[in-house]
């Protein structure tokens, strides 16, 4: 052999025990990895589902031998998207029903029920949304129309503001609803002596209570919508605050066959019963599914008065809201969950139900080091309170706060208002803060959260310059927020949120660079493309 044939073996075989086969490598890209230094970086590579290895183009493209490259001309990467607050669930089951909010006419509510119909089959159509008001003819409908097209299937669907309802007869039949049943607490409407399909208020329930529960079949149509949602606007985890075990052994087994991929942090839904079932069981934890945690309640709401105040509120004489679970029960779960490995994640939203929870978890978490307990929520915060959150994780949803800013202080006043929604202050005090939206109770895209956090404004770029912005995050607080913070909360730094070596290869490619375009801009962003374990699913 001559020595240039020699030379060029030496290459050969050299190049190839030097590249590595990976499945794919990502090149080109304006990534940010989200690692402790929140470092940049253009490419990384794949294999098994996880991260391998991330760094340069040249550097990736020189050490590994894909079977696939993804070119991103530049386009911005981040981690994927986790909301660390959400009914993912509920978003799905509202996929069940027919929607009929904004319908303009009576002949639109049919059609869409038609519509619904035509892709779902179900055997009792529900909804809601419709609003005579919206219509030129502004009379409650009747119900011969459903009575003709559906004479078989039974149809209840609720006024928008849910005290009305119109069922056909079908759905009469069932609850058998006649002329001369009850009329308590409301009104059965009638016209020439017949039944018109409209209820009012309390008889209501003659009609909802015969409403089937949703089959298992349904509620894994509903967990497959939910999830096609989420992958299209960047969400590869969510994590689900409050959810049976009936439901949490259905996502398993959707997992374990395929046909559910999004990774879900199941908060079950609290009670003696599920304490004690899921203590016993420990921790239950795949690559999709970790459950590990519990969802309580301790008050209401903000917008309807219900959250537990320690004062009156300001626009009600003599009310402070309400706990929604007796104080001795949220100790005794407390009490059990804390001697687990679980982690307690309570919704509580006044100053009042905030106080209290922090005092217990103190009382029952003494000295136990990192449990991550979270309070859900924690709007409204005597500003005394706030270093009782040096140890207890705040989650937050910033949509709330411009969802609520028009009339949160005509509620609390002008000096409780300073302790509201107050991020920055939270995130000062933990260290960290994990961010979500509560959908569907609020809208689901992670854009909408990421501009709340960090413009405090709504999408008509009202309050000018941002609602207390003094509480405003900064990007890259935010970004974490939605990651890496995110995935902490959920015990799970050390598999995601970041772009790095180990990790799961959850990450999105956006059309924008989300961290330097003007604010305004941020909501109209386009999730590109999704990748859950190096897999695209949008
Ligand atoms: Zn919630």
């Amino acid at each position: 052999m001559n020595k240039i044939t020699i030379l060029l073996l030496t290459i050969i075989l050299f190049s190839c025990t030097k590249k590595e086969s990976v499945d794919t490598i990502i090149i080109n890209g304006n990534i940010y990895t989200v690692n402790d230094n929140f470092d940049k970086a253009q490419a990384f590579a794949i294999k098994y589902g996880k991260i391998i290895d991330v760094g340069s183009t040249l550097e990736i493209q020189s050490k590994y031998a894909p079977t696939y490259i993804n070119d991103i001309k530049g386009k911005t990467i981040v981690p994927g998207f986790i909301d660390a607050h959400c009914h993912f669930l509920g978003l799905g089951m509202q996929q069940q029903k027919v929607d009929l909010s904004g319908t303009k006419s009576f002949d639109e509510v049919v059609q869409r029920i038609v519509d619904f119909q035509k892709e779902k089959n179900t055997n009792y159509i529900t909804g809601r949304g419709w609003d005579q008001n919206d219509w030129e003819v502004k009379e409650f409908p009747t119900k011969e129309k459903l009575d003709e097209l559906f004479p078989n299937t039974p149809i209840a669907v609720q006024r928008v503001d849910g005290h009305a309802l119109l069922a056909n007869q079908a759905a009469i039949d069932l609850a058998g609803v006649t002329t001369n049943s009850k009329e308590e607490g409301g009104f059965i409407v009638k016209k020439d002596g017949k039944l018109t399909g409209i209820f009012i208020d309390g008889p209501m329930r003659l009609i909802s209570s015969k409403i089937p529960p949703a089959s298992i079949n349904e509620i894994a149509q509903g967990l497959k919508d939910a999830e096609r949602i989420c992958f299209n606007l960047g969400l590869t985890t969510v994590d689900d605050a409050g959810l049976s075990r009936e439901v949490v052994e259905l996502i398993d087994s959707l997992q374990k066959s395929g046909e559910l991929k999004m990774r879900i942090y199941a908060m079950i839904s609290a009670s003696d019963k599920s304490i004690d079932y899921f203590t016993n069981k420990g921790i239950i934890k795949t690559d999709r599914l970790n459950i590990r945690s519990f969802k309580v309640y301790a008050d209401g709401a903000l917008g309807s008065r219900g959250a537990a105040m320690k004062e009156s509120y300001s626009d009600k004489h003599n009310h402070f809201g309400a706990m929604v679970t007796p104080l001795e029960d949220l100790e005794r779960f407390a009490k059990k969950i804390a001697s687990s490995d679980y982690q307690m994640n309570t919704h509580a939203i006044g100053d009042s139900a905030i106080y209290v929870m922090l005092k217990t978890y103190k009382d029952v978490l003494k000295d136990k080091k990192n449990r991550r307990w979270r309070i859900e929520h924690a709007q409204i915060i005597d500003k005394n309170d706030f270093d009782n959150f040096e140890n207890i994780l705040p989650s937050v949803q910033p949509t709330h706060a411009t969802s609520d800013m028009y009339w949160a202080e005509e509620r609390v006043g002008s000096e409780r208002i300073k302790g509201a929604y107050a991020f920055k202050n939270l995130l000062n005090k933990y260290g960290k803060i994990a961010l979500g939206t509560d959908f569907p109770v609020e809208k689901v895209s992670p854009l909408l959260t990421f501009y709340a956090a960090v413009a405090r404004k709504d999408l008509n770029n009202y309050p000018e310059n941002g609602f207390q912005m003094e509480n405003a995050l900064t990007r890259e607080e935010t970004l974490k927020g939605m990651t890496i913070w995110a995935a902490y909360s959920n015990f799970e730094e050390h598999e995601k949120g970041s772009i790095e070596i180990g990790k799961m290869a959850d990450f999105i490619v956006l059309n924008k660079n989300i961290m330097e375009i003007e604010p305004e801009n941020i909501p109209y962003i386009n999730i590109i493309e999704t990748y859950v374990g190096g897999e695209k699913v949008k």
